[in-house]
């Protein structure tokens, strides 16, 4: 049976906050599929029309101003949201208990929303090859939470997609930038700013394929967060110069709001611009001239933002700026010239090494440069459509030199004795991965070991998520002489597969655990910061814990041998050596919650240590005369 043209195409879909765009690799070539009109990124905007009718793209941005009530921007700050944390730009409502944007005289959840927007870029694209077409790969940001992701697959499905793969916008980028061009072993950062969202991925490229070393970023920043900071800076103007001192009329907020992002669009090339809003109200025009200088100031603290991301990727991955050969800028804002000057001077760029200019030249040598190149070759706002179709052709097996890895977000692990985590897959580690350890029983006739699954950065186990447990049973045995061995594995999709087996019996049980790869970025920094701060005390927790366990298990051996060679030992020796076990047990019983108490229980079992050394003496004697007895039996 031959192959029916289209239907096994992949195509690849940035579904942005500002603009989409869909793309297709053909004869090996990536290329944005255009609309009819030739326009090659739809803006993600949507109104709603009386009746069912809806407009999107440039038609609903176009009567944005005059029917805001009706038309739908940024969604994707929406998307897999609850009513609590939605930022509050537009009319939002509740339908079935869920967030919903109130438009055009009707609720509409954001997956219906961006159904529309994603309905349009298939007819773009039906209509761009003259062939149905189903299958696509779908970004999204990195940080973005596995309800967000959900929600973005079911804007797909609701359009008519069959979605193949949610991929990180970020690691699309990078494939569009990289394929092929980047000599091996090739480190970069991707800084990607679009309209509402940022982040900053280090990735490595080692034999081929693309390692996703460290992200960092926030879902809730971006060049929509200028515009309305220099819509307030207008909106004082406005006011200073006898217009409306509220901006409560929605039509009115809409019409500066946009005159500020054209205005900042237009400082990208320009060093100065005019804002003519005619009729703003009534008989008040408004103009005025923006500078450049102006709205750097205006917008410096929110790239400003970005640092702190791009610090904390970097050291997560443990490289360092001058580690990187390439930073690739993505995302509609970074082409403004302030955005290029930090994000140099940040990572510290070579003077000179930003190339666009000397496009594809990748090859000079570390000789000539200091830092890494600022690479701004491509269309920053079509890199990531591009490389979702990469990654489609990668898939419908159309291209196969590349393959993709993301990271774990937190260290995985489980439950070890005294209540440590012990860590079996460490945050950042490239997936999918594998990890296995064996444990034992912690107490003589133990029946049973729980596996108690953890994710998180600290070194107590209660100060970390629980991701799931489950109990294996063994047969008795003494206390270190059961053999668990537990395994992680973390599969391509982000499920984490844990297996604990007797090595003895060979039983096993399995649990699959869905969440540990896509956590919200707010709940990783939090727990991140919280392993930062509580680093010492955790330190000192843990040294505790395994300082108290060799404690106890010393003391009981002490006593034992004690038993054993009562009548042997001199009373002085026996006397030291109870004075020092119970040193060390009146210390394990005041608890460990101070940080004193590990100095004194260090001090007492290196006394213990001490004053056991004739019994040990003692005991091996015993040991050897019993074993040349027997031999001498024997012979
Ligand atoms: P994206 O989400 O990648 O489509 O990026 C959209 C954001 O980029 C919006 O905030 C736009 O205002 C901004 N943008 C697009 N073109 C430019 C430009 N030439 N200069 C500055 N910002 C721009």
């Amino acid at each position: 049976m031959g192959r029916v043209r289209g239907v096994d195409d992949i195509v690849g879909i940035d579904l942005g906050t500002t603009n989409s765009a869909v793309a297709l690799v053909e004869a090996g070539i990536p290329g944005i599929l255009a609309s009819s009109q030739g326009e090659r990124l739809l803006p993600s905007i949507v109104r709603y029309h009386a009746g069912r009718a809806v407009s999107v793209g440039v038609e609903a941005r176009r009567s944005l101003a005059a029917h805001p009530a009706d038309t739908v921007v940024s969604v994707k700050r929406y998307m897999g949201r609850d009513r609590g944390d939605a930022p509050p730009a537009v009319a939002l409502g509740e339908r079935d208990g869920r967030l919903a944007i109130l438009a055009g005289g009707a609720s509409h959840l954001p997956e219906e929303v961006s159904a529309e927007i994603l309905r349009d870029l298939k007819a773009r694209a039906e209509g761009a090859l003259g062939r149905p077409v189903q299958r696509a790969v779908i970004t999204v940001p990195a940080y973005f939470n596995h309800a967000q992701r959900e929600a973005t697959k079911r804007a797909g499905e609701l359009a008519g997609w069959v979605v193949e793969r949610v991929l990180n916008e970020p690691t699309a980028a990078a494939l569009a930038y990289g394929l092929s061009r980047l000599r091996e072993r090739s480190k970069l950062a991707v800084y990607d700013l679009g309209g509402g969202t940022f982040d900053l991925s280090l990735l490595e490229l080692r034999e081929g394929v693309f390692e996703v070393r460290a992200t960092h970023g926030d879902t809730c920043l971006g060049g929509d967060d200028i515009d309305q900071a220099l819509g307030g800076w207008l909106a004082e103007r406005i006011a200073a110069s006898g217009g409306p001192s509220d901006m409560n009329d929605p039509a009115t907020s809409t019409r500066v709001r946009m005159a500020a992002e054209a205005a900042k669009v237009a400082l990208s090339s320009a060093v100065e611009t005019e804002i003519v809003l005619p009729f703003l109200v009534e008989q008040f025009h408004f103009h005025c001239v923006l500078t450049r200088e102006e709205l750097e100031k205006i917008a410096r603290p929110i790239i400003d933002k970005t640092r702190a991301h791009c610090r904390q990727a970097l050291s997560d991955a443990g490289w360092t700026a001058t580690d990187l050969d390439q930073v690739i800028l993505v995302g509609g804002q970074t082409r403004m010239p302030l955005v290029r000057r930090l994000v140099a001077e940040w990572f510290q760029c070579a003077d000179g090494a930003q190339f666009g200019a000397v496009r594809g030249n990748l090859s000079m040598s570390d000789a000539d440069r200091r830092g890494p190149m600022l690479n701004t070759s491509q269309h920053p706002e079509e890199a990531v459509a591009l490389g979702a179709a990469i990654q489609g052709a990668i898939l419908s097996g159309s291209l196969n030199d590349v393959l993709l890895l993301d990271v774990t977000p937190l260290s995985l692990g489980i439950e070890t004795f005294g209540g440590l985590m012990n860590v079996l897959i460490p945050r950042n580690t490239t997936i999918p991965t594998k990890a296995g350890e064996l444990f034992t029983n912690a107490v003589d006739g133990q029946r049973e070991l729980l596996v108690h699954v953890l994710q998180g950065e600290r070194e107590r186990a209660r100060d970390n998520w629980t991701l799931g447990r489950f109990t294996l049973s063994f047969d008795p045995a003494p206390r270190g002489a059961a053999r668990v061995g537990v395994q992680f594995e973390l599969d391509a999709d982000g499920l984490l597969h844990v297996l604990a087996r007797d090595t003895r019996t060979g039983c096993e049980k399995r649990l699959t655990i869905k969440s540990a790869v896509d956590v919200e970025d707010t709940k990783v920094q939090q727990m991140v910061e919280e392993s930062v701060e509580h680093a010492l005390a955790d330190w000192d927790a843990r040294r505790w814990v395994e300082a108290s366990m060799r404690g106890r298990e010393a003391a009981a051996a002490a006593r034992q041998a004690l038993g054993e060679m009562q009548a042997e030992l001199p009373e002085e020796v026996r006397s030291r050596v109870v004075r020092s076990v119970e040193a060390v047990e009146s210390v394990l019983a005041a608890g460990g919650e101070d940080a004193g108490d590990l100095i004194l229980l260090q001090s007492a079992l290196k006394q213990l240590d001490e004053d056991t050394t004739p019994l040990a003496d003692l005991l091996v004697e015993r040991a050897m005369d019993e074993l040349l007895r027997r031999r001498g039996a024997l012979r």
